[in-house]
């Protein structure tokens, strides 16, 4: 699939206009502050359904201005879908595919498949282990349709226990715990079996890239809340969860909040043995959330049988020589989005200059 046109009103500092694509690779330059990653997001926006900056939809619209509008006609197989966006600052969103309203964001996902690469994925592997169970729940929600859903449930009854928790300590009795963990447990053994799968995948794939590039040794660890090396079987992960909460339940009832679960997992990306967050390098690091990121494309690839749009935000002038030719060798033949401070030294199929949110394509 690939975006054929871009229409943006009131986003962020881009102008109110209609931007038309190519199908390869896109270059968007110009100086800093001009707008060119507010285009990539205005697009990554209709991919999710929320900023890849973990921007608040309000904070999107134009200052000044009282709402915004993305519009994008994208073509899969000769064919033509449309997806919007609108949102009014009194809190009213719409989002339409082919004009009918969408009732909830997993309607959106998999509507427009992309894959954003931004100096920002460095943070996956440098950051706490919320970013990296973020990062994959949002990977894994766009290839498995109830993922999602099951994990809003999952939060959900989370947060109910969590309320039961206070009041069992106030002095309610304990008699409807066991309702909400068995609940629990059926939607947290869900999860974690589709994330085991998810990461060996992703560890098939990073260990391949990785080697490609620098020779070194990748290997992904998924630190479960059953402590189990292989959870591959539903059922014994549900006995495990079950006891874990069992076991727990003074910790829970001392903390007031629920100790064991998938909302306190976490994976580890281990290069030539050692734990990356740790011990890597800032250029190892680097290295290693392009191979994650190039993985979680070529799995996109694979699940969905579809060519995925790739967003890269101002990553060019972070990769050395070899890198960057690697890089675009691997994403030949998709169309590709690369924003840059200058025209010079990247080769493209259109260009686009960008300055003060006006887009004029050469
Ligand atoms: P860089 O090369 O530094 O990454 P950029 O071209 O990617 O620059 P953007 O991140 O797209 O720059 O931001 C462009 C400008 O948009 C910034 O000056 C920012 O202050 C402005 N901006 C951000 N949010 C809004 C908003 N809601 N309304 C108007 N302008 C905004
Ligand atoms: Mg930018």
């Amino acid at each position: 699939m690939y975006v054929k046109e871009l229409f943006v009103d009131n986003f962020r500092n881009l102008e109110k206009q209609r931007i038309e694509f190519c199908e390869g690779i896109n270059i968007f330059y110009g100086l800093n502050a001009q707008g060119k990653s507010n285009l990539l997001e205005s697009i990554r926006l209709l991919s999710m359904g929320r900023s890849f900056r973990g921007s608040k939809s309000t904070e999107l619209v134009r200052f000044g201005e009282n709402y915004f509008y993305v519009k994008a006609i994208i073509c899969q197989e000769n064919n033509d879908k449309k997806i919007e966006f609108g949102y009014k600052k009194d809190g009213n969103k719409v989002i339409k595919v082919n004009s009918n309203k969408i009732k909830s964001i997993s309607e959106l996902l998999g509507q427009l498949l992309t894959v954003i690469f931004s100096p920002e994925d460095l943070n996956i592997i440098k950051e706490g282990p919320s970013h990296r169970r973020k990062y994959l729940d949002s990977c894994i929600s766009i290839i498995e349709k109830n993922y999602l859903y099951n994990l809003m449930q999952y939060n959900k009854i989370l947060m109910n226990r969590n309320k039961l928790l206070k009041n069992i300590k106030e002095g309610k009795s304990k008699n409807i715990l066991e309702i909400f963990d068995n609940q629990l447990v059926e939607y947290g053994a869900k999860i974690i079996m589709v994330r085991q799968n998810y990461l060996k995948n992703l560890e098939i794939n990073i260990k391949k890239f990785l080697l490609e590039i620098s020779n070194e040794k990748a290997e992904i660890v998924y630190l479960n809340s059953v402590g189990l090396k292989d959870a591959s079987d539903e059922e014994t992960v549900k006995k495990r969860l079950k006891e874990k909460l069992s076991k727990n339940i003074d910790l829970d009832l001392k903390y007031l909040t629920t100790q064991v679960g998938p909302h306190r997992e976490d994976f580890k990306i281990i290069i030539n043995g050692y734990d990356s967050r740790v011990y890597s390098s800032q250029g190892q690091q680097r290295t290693a959330a392009l191979c994650l990121k190039l993985s979680e494309f070529e799995i996109l690839k694979k699940a969905t049988n579809e060519k995925p749009v790739l967003l890269l935000d101002d990553v060019m002038s972070e990769l050395d020589e070899n890198r960057k030719k690697y890089v675009l060798e691997k994403l030949k033949g998709f169309q590709t989005f690369i924003t840059h401070t200058t025209k010079r030294d990247l080769k493209g199929d259109c260009y686009f200059k960008i300055s003060n949110g006006v887009v004029i394509k050469e």
